[in-house]
């Protein structure tokens, strides 16, 4: 299949793994942003494969792990409401608060697992007596598909369909991480989806300040592994520049027609990041014109506070890069992907379910 045999060619991969080999003189920390490349990376083995100079820091790229407990809240209590919420299905299994949304719909709610948010219109289109909300988390990947999901309501009058929006934005968290006083990443792994949507002109400036190499890097193992390797020859060189893997994907201005979409539903606002905490200008809410639209409005959900559970948890030490899965005390025993503790042990792209699943634990 072309663009992705090409890409998980072992010849290819093992070269750039020797040319890393043969540049690499010193200790470098590597953060890929993206919980996909977390899963790629542990999935492939190619941890194990770096030089033992090269580390890779895991970093908070699940919209599933990053999303607060409080808006999985505000969904199970839309749901005791009567709301007909609709869902992707990989959040459905995250702990609230008390629950998750699969108990509530244990309990009765009316939970409906779709693919994409245009499904939802069509439920609310079909069923007019009953208020229709679409949970829409994500990065600014699925933004322009929620986004969209607004627009086509408008278009058939719907007055019955809603989105709860949790959106959370890359390059602002990147700026958190980089903040943070205990951070040692020296180059981080861009998510390659989330430019080929916004483009990375938003990157160079980050990449100056902090002076820090930034590689836009695809999901397939010779992604990674090249991705790395770019990063690591600037590192050796002193370069702290912004280059682009994931050339076959991505260009620098982005997607303009999703850009505008999103531009015309959305308007960037601050965001709670689970385990992470608030970063400013990290997310999108619905913009004036469309808050008909906005389930927060709508039902009145700005009351519900964020309550983290206090509890053994270290997933935002590990969303930060600060800490593995394996310093969690709880990790592959009482929290496993069948009886989760926190939100990377749910997603199938959370660090700790990778690690669960691909790694040899003593456990
Ligand atoms: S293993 Fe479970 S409890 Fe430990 S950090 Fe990961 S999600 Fe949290």
């Amino acid at each position: 299949m072309k663009y992705l045999s090409e890409y998980r060619n072992l010849e290819a991969t093992k070269f750039y793994l020797s040319k890393l080999e043969e540049i690499v003189t010193q200790p470098w920390q590597i953060m890929e942003i993206c919980g996909g490349q977390t899963h790629s990376l542990v999935k492939n083995g190619i941890l194990e494969l770096l030089p033992k100079q090269v580390q890779m820091i895991h970093g908070p790229g699940c919209p599933v792990c990053v999303t607060p407990l409080n808006q999985i809240d505000k969904a199970i209590a839309l749901l005791k409401k009567g709301v007909i919420v609709c869902s992707f299905g990989d959040m459905i299994r995250v702990p609230g608060t008390h629950k998750s949304l699969l108990q509530a719909k244990a309990d009765g709610g009316d939970l409906r697992v779709l693919y994409s948010p245009l499904e939802a219109v069509k439920i609310a289109k079909e069923n007019p007596t009953k208020e229709v909300v679409f949970f829409a988390i994500g990065f600014e990947t699925t933004a322009p598909a929620n986004a969209l999901s607004v627009l086509h309501a408008e278009k058939e009058r719907l007055n019955n369909f809603s989105i709860l929006v949790s959106h959370v934005l890359v390059p602002p968290a990147m700026e958190a991480i980089l903040d943070d006083e205990f951070c040692s990443i020296n180059a981080f792994l861009a998510a390659g989806h989330v430019c080929a949507i916004m483009g990375y002109y938003e990157y160079p400036p980050i990449a100056k300040k902090h002076n820090i190499p930034i590689i836009i890097t695809g999901f397939e193992p010779l992604d990674l592994v090249q991705g790395i390797y770019m990063a690591v020859l600037q590192l050796e060189n002193n370069k702290a520049e912004v280059e682009n893997q994931y050339s076959r994907v991505v260009k620098k201005e982005g997607n303009k027609t999703a850009i505008d979409i999103i531009n015309k539903v959305f308007k960037v606002a601050p965001r709670e990041w689970r385990g992470i905490g608030l970063i400013p200008d990290s997310g999108y809410a619905i913009q004036e014109e469309y808050l008909k639209y906005d389930a927060d409005s709508k039902f009145n959900l700005h009351g519900f506070k964020l309550e983290e559970i206090p509890n053994t948890c270290i997933a935002g030490d590990i969303l930060k890069g600060i800490k593995k899965p394996f310093d969690c005390k709880d990790f592959g025993k009482s929290c496993k992907p069948a009886t989760p503790i926190g939100a990377p042990m749910v997603s199938s792209e959370g660090a700790c379910a990778a690690y669960y699943h691909f790694t040899n634990t003593s456990i």
